[in-house]
């Protein structure tokens, strides 16, 4: 029986009771006891294991809540992180919903709107974008872009803007999707404004001449091309104005390169002065500008310019104190009579203004295709005096000077140049000793003269013409090569001749060259005791101290004056002056080219020493040299 029946019965029921009578009820009761006792082990056993699981439940949210807790501190710092990031970046970031309202931006995305960030938030879409508009120099490209936005809301965009207050800007604007469902949109701007000034300013260099800021050459080639084009549609003429400075380089070689760049941008103002707005007025290097003129419909609108031109550079440039005046000469071509393309163009006008330098400079010329033969003819001499140079084509003809206070005497000859062509035609100095020195080729010409007058000083020994010294012609650019005086001691050694019996006659502006290299030259040839003089006297610049400086021998007064001394008083005037400082400073003079009678007298009267000139003799062969002296004259 089930305990605590057993305890009831015992407690409750009387002792003396027949237990047999309710043996069934008790077995049955018993059960029933059982039974419940199995229920409550049951229950509570299911109790239990439902406290375990509470238990287990209320940990795991236990620790769920503390991750939670983590999770929005860490989100919490991240959106920090993330919004100090994106402050940090200069691009402006901004986010916008779906309606068009902001939904986050960064610190240069409110600097980019110019408006505080409640505002921003506080606006309308539409408000935002009004303003937005309203920065953009044309906003019509923006608003494009934002109904292509609308059309298709996955779209990437990525363009440029400029805004009116000089800003450039590139955009990227990004949608924003998560799991299919639209978000709004990213708009990223970067400002380009510095690259944009920096590639600027790269252009700019390359197209504009860095010391007077005028447009260089590539940018007047582009220019000219436009206009050309421009012309062609329009049926209007181009003019094409190339000016080159006359002797600017006497201002560099003798004031310095500083104040020559100074005096350079000083032209460049003036050229521009009398312009018409849509002249282009340009530096291709050096001393050289050029002007096109669009729209020609008259010549006299060139003539204007050109006078203009001309006469801007009359007035004298004044630098520290001191005035400078160059003049230049113009060249001008046309589109479309001399041609259509830029290049032509310039060469063409090139060619005149080359022309005008040689009709007497600060003067102008129009392109004539004349000029293009004389030009395609300077180059073929330039070809063939090469070849000439290399094979000696050359050969000497010697001129007697004479010494008119020694009965006549031959002092000594002066040697010139023929360069005999293969053909056997005789070309003269006149023709190619220009074209030697353009093509850098005269020292080769110079030295072979001084070789072959060494040479004919030594086989002149023990023969009548051994006592006769020869002068030979040396060009300015001999000078300016640093080695000249040694290569011209060379050969004087290399021959053994004696120095004294050399003449060297130099061009007055060799004596002013300031540079060290003819400065060097000169003193070195001095000391070596070779004779100096100074050929056609009085032609240039005057300034009389080097005579003395360089302790000059003769001085050898040009033919221009000497011509016609005997009728024009001014002639006589100067040579008579030139003999003056001869006699003053003890240098001989040398009259050149006299060739008649009375020139000769007056010559002779006013004291001159020396004499030159087909009245006495021309330029002969050695032949006739020899025969010269047997027939006619003795030697000093
Ligand atoms: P230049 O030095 O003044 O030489 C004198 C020139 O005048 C020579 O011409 C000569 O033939 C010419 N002449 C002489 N007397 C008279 C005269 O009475 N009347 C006239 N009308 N002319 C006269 P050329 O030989 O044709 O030489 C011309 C120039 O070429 C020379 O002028 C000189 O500057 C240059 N030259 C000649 N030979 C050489 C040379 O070997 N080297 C260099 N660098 N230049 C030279
Ligand atoms: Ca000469
Ligand atoms: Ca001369």
């Amino acid at each position: 029986m089930h305990k605590l029946l057993s305890r009831l019965v015992r407690r409750h029921l009387p002792k003396d009771i027949d237990q047999n009578l309710i043996q069934n009820l008790l077995a049955s009761l018993s059960e029933c006891f059982n039974d419940h006792d199995e229920d409550r082990y049951m229950l509570e056993r299911s109790l239990m294991l439902m406290s375990e699981e509470l238990n287990e439940i209320n940990a795991t949210l236990q620790s769920q809540l503390v991750e939670n807790e983590d999770s929005k501190k860490q989100l919490e710092e991240n959106l920090v992180k993330q919004t100090a990031l994106l402050d940090a970046t200069p691009e402006a970031v901004i986010s916008f919903k779906p309606g068009g309202e902001v939904n986050q931006m960064n610190r240069a995305g409110l600097d980019l709107m110019g408006i505080s960030e409640a505002e921003f938030r506080a606006n309308s879409g539409e408000k935002n974008l009004e303003i937005w508009l309203g920065m953009l120099v044309d906003p019509r490209c923006f608003v494009k872009d934002l109904d292509r936005i609308r059309l298709d809301q996955s779209l990437e965009l990525h363009d440029y803007v400029d805004m009116k207050d000089g800003r450039y800007f590139a955009y990227h604007s990004v949608p924003e999707f998560l799991n299919g469902k639209y978000l709004g949109r990213v708009w990223c701007w970067r400002d380009l404004s510095n690259m944009k000034n920096h590639q600027e300013k790269l252009k700019y260099q390359a197209f504009h001449d860095s010391l007077t800021t005028l447009p260089n050459r590539m940018f007047i080639l582009e220019s000219l091309h436009h206009a050309i084009t421009l012309g062609k549609r329009n049926g209007s003429s181009v003019a094409v104005m190339f000016i080159d400075l006359d002797d600017f380089k006497k201002i560099n070689d003798t004031a310095g390169h500083d104040i020559g760049d100074r005096f350079l941008v000083e032209v460049s103002r003036k050229l521009g002065r009398g312009l018409r707005e849509s002249d282009i007025l340009g530096r291709l290097g050096g001393d050289e500008f050029l002007i096109i003129l669009e729209g020609i419909e008259h010549s006299y609108q060139i003539d204007q310019v050109r006078d203009c031109v001309l006469g801007s550079l009359r007035e004298p440039v004044v630098i520290d104190n001191t005035h400078y005046v160059v003049s230049c000469s113009v060249g001008v071509s046309l589109f479309p009579s001399d041609g259509d393309k830029p290049e032509e163009l310039i060469r063409k006008a090139d060619m005149a203004m080359y022309q005008a330098k040689e009709q007497g400079k600060n003067t102008f010329r129009y392109f004539d295709p004349s000029l293009e033969r004389i030009a395609i003819h300077r180059m073929a001499i330039e070809t063939k005096l090469r070849e000439g140079i290399a094979k000696e084509e050359f050969s000497l003809v010697y001129q007697p000077k004479i010494c008119l206070q020694k009965k006549n005497t031959v002092h000594s000859v002066e040697a010139l140049i023929r360069w005999i062509r293969p053909d056997g035609e005789i070309i003269y100095p006149d023709q190619f000793i220009a074209v030697a020195e353009n093509i850098g080729l005269i020292q080769s010409v110079t030295l072979w003269v001084l070789r072959t007058a060494c040479m004919k000083l030594k086989a002149w020994q023990a023969t009548p013409l051994e006592s006769l010294s020869i002068s030979i012609n040396i060009s300015a650019m001999d000078l300016r090569s640093h080695s000249f005086a040694s290569a011209v001691m060379d050969v004087i050694n290399d021959y053994g001749v004696d120095p004294a019996k050399l003449e060297l006659e130099l061009t007055e502006s060799v004596l002013l060259d300031e540079k060290c290299e003819a400065r060097e030259n000169m003193a070195r040839l001095r000391a070596s005791k070779v004779k100096l003089s100074v050929d056609d006297f009085g032609t240039s610049y005057s300034n009389f101290a080097y005579l003395q400086e360089l302790d000059i021998d003769f001085l050898k007064i040009d033919r221009s004056f000497v011509a016609g001394v005997d009728k024009n008083q001014k002639s006589a005037a100067i040579v008579k002056s030139i003999i003056d400082i001869g006699e003053n400073l003890g240098i001989t003079c040398v009259a050149e080219g006299v060739e008649t009678a009375l020139e000769l007298a007056h010559i002779k009267q006013m004291g001159c020493a020396i004499c030159q000139g087909y009245y006495y003799s021309r330029p002969l062969s050695e032949a006739d040299l020899l025969a010269y002296m047997n027939n006619n004259h003795v030697t000093v």
